[in-house]
């Protein structure tokens, strides 16, 4: 707990691009009743500081995205005070994500958010189909499907959390901009921009949430190295076109001289490529992309993206302006960054979502890679304001964050080459497209594109320790429960699956921080006797019978030596 004195004057890339990730969020955006490629199941207390005041936060999140709210609900579960300082005063109104993929959909199952976001009861059921690199991959082969995913556009991802958060009794400043730091031994004083002038505030730790452009990042002295890439261009626009260039039966474009471009899918030429999104409840949307230099000073016109059309396609379709209300989109993206932070952490300030790396959304990785880094420094940076953090336990965020973000970049950059242009990649798609035709390399890209196939540094214990807790369906003295239920506290949890209770027994100590369920399952394993799952999801420790010791020491591993005795 920091003593705030508040004594100063208050003060994408493309074929890569970030548009590119647009083809797979519109297709994932496009609602259930169409005929999709991709079927899924898918208060603020605001208080305006004034000169004088004494503000004491355990930690402050410099941006609400949805990675800061994520954030914000986490530190709230584990017990911790955060402040979350918005620049914006309201909504940015801009279109990104239309759905989350991958392990995060889970995630939000276990923090009991799944409903609020899908709309629908879970659990979360995988999707049969999605596409990597413009390839359909047939999901509903795999005896093991991990790719899950949630229709719902970023804003409400935004709303649903910010509503979690002020549940939660969190405050967010909306209108409050970060805009310095300096680091203390024992604290960090945040300068801050508010819509009454300019005021400091002092706090244990400062998470920059703030997006791919982050001051705190910047303030902080983090490098973002990485490439950017600036040679494609992609367009996106809300557009007409007459009923006769539309397949009444699949909603696909029909383009003369061509043949049916069929909807919500990746289309490549050697030329570039394009999405065709006919929304039922709204106008289509087309986005289009290819390497070509191109004048960013004027703004978008829908002559222009039919013009780009026609040279991806080599063939003209009439489209004209959106009909009905609401504000078209009309957007060009020229170029992108691929960028990591060379560190997530410089002492007291710490970074989580797009402030610590930036890559194309092709395939929408975005959400699934940042929400899962806030829920696991949300319970290692909330042990360590309360005290009990084992030593290391904050800087195994970076440890086992970092490489994912790198995994993330690596397929999609991987992507990227596959949908560029010209007869090489055509070449290229020829031999991936036969690899594609074994379900053991389905399997892997499923593993990757979803983060299934992460498994973190646990030390020596057997499978699954270190990767995603299975979603078990406990049976207990009161009836069977999904683990998925056990985990909405956000507390580390003992699962244990002896008839006399004996692990649960050993954690007793730890009691005030680790929750116990003495239960049977059927789909755990009959070698499995006990299970740790960390609050992130992943399992720290197993029993398999070979090595029944070693729970104690990784409940103190990862939670710390036992308050109670
Ligand atoms: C066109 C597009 C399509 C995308 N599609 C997908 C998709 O389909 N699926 C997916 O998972 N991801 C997608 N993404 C990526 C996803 O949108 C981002 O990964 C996500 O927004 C990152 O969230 P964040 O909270 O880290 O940062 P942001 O969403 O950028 O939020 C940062 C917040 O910090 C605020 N801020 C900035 N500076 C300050 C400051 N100094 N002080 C206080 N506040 C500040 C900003 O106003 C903003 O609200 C897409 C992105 C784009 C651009």
């Amino acid at each position: 707990m920091v003593c705030a004195r508040g004594d100063s004057a208050w003060s994408a890339r493309q074929w890569g691009a970030v548009e590119w990730g647009h083809a797979p969020e519109v297709a994932l955006g496009a609602g259930v009743d169409l005929p999709l490629w991709i079927v899924v199941r898918a208060g603020l207390a605001v208080t305006v500081p004034r000169k004088g005041f004494v503000v004491e936060f355990d930690v402050v999140i410099a941006g609400a995205g949805p990675n800061g709210l994520m954030l914000a609900v986490e530190l709230a579960l584990g017990g911790v005070r955060p402040l979350v300082l918005e620049r914006l005063s309201g909504a940015s109104g801009e279109q990104r994500a239309n759905g989350l993929v991958g392990q995060v959909v889970r995630m939000m199952d276990r923090r009991g958010l799944f409903e609020r976001l899908a709309g629908t009861a879970g659990p979360p059921e995988p999707a049969p189909m999605f596409m990597f690199a413009a390839f359909p991959l047939n999901l509903a082969q795999l005896a093991d499907n991990p790719v899950y995913g949630v229709l719902v556009p970023q804003r409400k991802v935004e709303q649903v959390l910010a509503e979690r958060a002020a549940e939660l009794g969190v405050q967010i400043r909306r209108g409050h901009a970060l805009t310095g730091l300096s680091q203390k031994d024992d604290r960090v004083v945040v300068d801050v921009a508010g819509p009454d002038g300019v005021y400091q505030l002092e706090a244990a730790y400062l998470v920059g949430a703030d997006g791919g452009r982050s001051m705190t990042r910047k303030l902080a002295g983090i490098e973002f190295p990485g490439v950017t890439n600036d040679h494609t261009v992609s367009r996106t626009a809300h557009v007409s076109v007459p009923g006769e260039f539309v397949n009444p039966a699949s909603g696909g474009l029909r383009v003369p001289g061509y043949g049916d471009i069929p909807p919500f899918l990746h289309h490549r030429t050697e030329r570039g490529i394009l999405v065709w999104a006919p929304f039922p409840n709204g106008s289509p949307l087309l986005s289009v992309a290819e390497r070509e230099a191109v004048d960013d000073a004027s703004p978008l016109t829908i002559a222009e993206v039919r013009d780009a059309f026609r040279r991806v396609v080599g063939a003209d379709v009439p489209f004209g302006p959106p009909a009905g209300d609401g504000p078209p989109l009309l957007r060009r993206l020229i170029g992108g960054n691929t960028r990591i932070a060379d560190r997530y952490r410089a002492g007291r300030v710490l970074l989580v979502g797009d402030a610590a790396h930036v890559h194309s959304a092709i395939g929408g990785p975005g959400l699934n890679l940042g929400l899962q880094d806030a829920i696991n420094l949300g319970w290692k940076l909330a042990a360590e304001v309360r005290g009990w953090a084992p030593d290391g336990l904050l800087d195994s965020f970076e440890s086992e964050r970092r490489p994912v973000a790198l995994r993330v970049t690596m397929q999609t950059e991987a992507q990227s080459v596959l949908i560029g242009p010209g007869p090489q990649v055509t070449a290229l798609r020829t031999l991936f497209g036969e690899l594609l035709e074994d379900r053991g390399t389905v399997q892997r890209i499923a593993d990757l594109i979803s983060g299934a196939d992460i498994r973190y540094d646990v030390g020596e214990s057997a499978p699954p320790a270190g990767r995603w807790a299975p979603d078990l369906v406990l049976h207990t003295g009161s009836g069977p429960v999904r683990l998925a239920e056990l985990t909405r506290e956000a507390r580390p949890l003992l699962i244990d699956l002896t008839a006399d209770g004996g692990y649960g027994a050993i954690a007793a100590p730890w009691r005030d921080r680790v929750d116990v369920v003495t239960a049977r399952s059927g789909d755990a394993g009959d070698a499995v006797t006990a299970m740790l799952v960390r609050p992130d999801g992943y399992v720290a420790w197993v029993a398999d019978g070979d090595r029944p010791d070693g729970l104690p020491a990784a409940l103190t591993r990862w939670f710390g030596t036992p308050a109670l005795n």
